[in-house]
């Protein structure tokens, strides 16, 4: 759970430097005092947020999604992958296959694309694929994938 929690706690410094600590705390569902915690390094280790960090340099976040929100719960999942997204997502929709039934759209918890790929899952027809880039990466997310 402490890499999890190293997550949050990243998202964290990004989040307090645009909203106060009460709105992070209440993003993130926690108390004040642990994003205090989070901001002054106290907890979690300095060891889990660089593993963290690492991960979030060399793992697509279609693949870190699923752990993610299973472990912090999908509200917070999606405050931590929204903050922490410095990579480019799009999706490219096959229009030859889609039949518009628009399980994509309600599938969807982000404003603008993250990766996290759960339209390319929920896609009854495979006409989705996932292209995420960053400057360590590109990973491309076929429907063979899901
Ligand atoms: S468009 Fe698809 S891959 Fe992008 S954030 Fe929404 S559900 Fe995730
Ligand atoms: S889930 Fe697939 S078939 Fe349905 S609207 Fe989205 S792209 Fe089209």
């Amino acid at each position: 759970m402490s890499l999890a929690v190293a997550f949050k706690a990243l998202a964290a410094e990004r989040m307090a430097e645009e909203m106060p600590l009460v709105e992070v705390a209440l993003r993130l569902d926690v108390d004040v005092s642990t994003v205090s915690h989070y901001l002054r390094g106290d907890y979690p280790s300095e060891d889990a947020r660089d593993a963290a960090a690492e991960i979030l340099k060399e793992v697509p976040p279609f693949s870190l999604w699923a752990w993610l929100s299973r472990e912090l719960g999908e509200n917070v999942a999606v405050e931590v992958l929204k903050w922490l997204a410095d990579w480019e997502a799009e999706v490219l929709r096959d229009e030859e296959r889609c039949i518009l039934c628009g399980r994509c759209t309600d599938r969807c918890r982000f404003d603008g694309c993250v990766g996290c790929g759960e339209c390319v899952r929920a896609c009854p027809v495979n006409a989705r694929e996932l292209i995420v880039e960053s400057d360590r990466y590109r990973f491309r997310m076929s429907p063979s994938d899901r």
